[in-house]
């Protein structure tokens, strides 16, 4: 896009959290030409992380969780209706209904969905997966006191589904292949692990499905350790995967996401940007290193920093960010800054791991990579400060997907005071 002069007609795909702060921002930014967001899902924008807590225990409604601000932003909403093929050369977007939306700049922000399992079909009888309003109230209804619920994968999505399923009475199993919590590093899996287990939850760890039937109602599931399990209802939450079929054939580069450059540009396609949970771009922080980061406030600054790219056309600047994301589960808040999955060591800075909250950071060698904590979020201040400052000084080497993180300066949702 050359001048923001010249910009009319944004259409931005993905009607939530990383398109609806493109939206804001280029309104904030003096944006006054037209604004089309297109959405697959019925709703107006809103929060995802209360799905698996709030929502799911019962705490919230539907409309608590609205995002704010979707009102008031003179958009034209085409909610309900998935994007299916992007023409890059004739710059339309094509619908499933067959409307054709024209553009002259373009936002992509289709973020992810739940990666499926063999053996447990998507939308099949007492199968669910995680990952919007409507999967979330469907979850919802089947959990009652007497609900035998298995849930495979034992991530942050896995363990807050456990945490609220126990606070609605289900009977609850884990299995998981690899230790709960597993990107935040062996210190928040080994917490998570005890808090899970005082909370009632069987935890199947190192395991994975071997054989399952759903017969009578029932799920009779084998793990690869031989262990039988009943359930009532199976909860896959084996990950996500970027929502990038229907880029297929528009010339963008797509892979693990949509490849950007360090400005958030879709490679392969004219005034075109992207954001949120579909991007893999080299991310400035991290020495340049190509990364896909699944987190809340990620969408939210690359929304924001998207949408200056488009208004700045060749005046735009790098983007960088170091990961940091939340978790809530068994009544205590994980955060997490940097990649402490790149760690070889941790460092206790403050509290006990075996019995309480803890603060810790995260060292590959001598390089601090990030942090954990553990009920201290303010413990992390400090770690949080260094990476924000200074990054991390990484070969740009290999591309990596960083799952379900900078939380510089960005407060998030239901932030507790310690
Ligand atoms: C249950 C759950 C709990 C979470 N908890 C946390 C947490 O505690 N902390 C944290 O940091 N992060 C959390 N996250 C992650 C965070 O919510 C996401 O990183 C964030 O929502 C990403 O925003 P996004 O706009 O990029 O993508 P999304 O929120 O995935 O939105 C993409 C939108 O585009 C739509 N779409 C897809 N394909 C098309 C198409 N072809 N046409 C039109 N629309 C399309 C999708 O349906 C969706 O509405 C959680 C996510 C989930 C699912």
């Amino acid at each position: 896009m050359s001048t923001d002069n010249a910009l009319r007609d944004v259409v931005i795909v993905g009607a939530s959290l990383a398109g609806l702060n493109a939206a804001k921002t280029l309104r904030e930014e003096g944006y006054d030409g037209s604004l089309t967001v297109i959405g697959d899902e019925r709703e107006h924008p809103y929060d995802r992380p209360p799905l698996s807590k709030e929502l799911l225990v019962g705490e919230s409604a539907p409309t608590d969780i609205a995002l704010p601000g979707a009102q008031d932003l003179a958009v034209t909403w085409r909610l309900g209706e998935p994007a299916v093929a992007l023409d890059a050369r004739r710059r339309v977007v094509r619908t499933a209904d067959g409307m054709e939306i024209p553009y002259a700049g373009l936002v992509l922000a289709t973020g992810s969905g739940a990666r499926s399992l063999p053996g447990f079909a998507v939308g099949a009888p007492h199968v669910h997966v995680l990952r919007t309003m409507a999967d979330a109230l469907r979850l919802r209804a089947a959990l009652s006191a007497d609900t035998r619920l298995l849930i495979v994968g034992c991530g942050f999505v896995g363990i807050e589904v456990a945490s609220s399923a126990r606070i609605r009475g289900a009977h609850v199993t884990v299995v998981g292949l690899d230790a709960p919590l597993e990107p935040a590093g062996p210190l928040a899996g080994a917490a998570a692990t005890r808090l899970a287990e005082q909370a009632g939850v069987r935890l199947h760890v190192g395991r994975t499905v071997a054989a399952a039937r759903f017969t009578e109602g029932v799920h009779r599931v084998e793990l690869s350790d031989g262990t039988q399990v009943e359930a009532d209802h199976v909860v896959v939450a084996v990950g996500s995967v970027p929502n990038i079929g229907w880029l297929s054939g528009s010339g963008a580069e797509l892979g693990d996401g949509v490849l950007c450059d360090e400005a958030l540009r879709v490679v392969g396609v004219t005034d075109a940007v992207a954001a949120g949970d579909i991007v893999r771009w080299p991310n400035a922080a991290f020495g340049g290193r190509p990364m896909r980061i699944e987190h809340w406030s990620n969408a939210v600054e690359q929304g924001a920093a998207a949408a200056r790219t488009l208004l700045r056309g060749d005046g735009a600047t790098p983007f960088g960010t170091v990961p940091s994301f939340w978790s809530d589960h068994f009544g205590m808040r994980l955060q997490s800054v940097g990649l402490p999955r790149m760690a070889d060591r941790f460092e206790v800075i403050a509290g006990t791991p075996e019995d309480g909250g803890f603060a810790a950071a995260a060292y590959a060698g001598d390089v601090l990579v990030g942090g954990v904590a553990y009920g201290m979020p303010r413990a992390l201040v400090a770690v949080r400060i260094k990476l924000a400052r200074s990054g991390v000084p990484l070969e740009p080497a290999g591309p990596m997907h960083v799952p379900p993180a900078p939380g510089t300066g960005q407060q998030e949702p239901g932030h507790r005071k310690e």
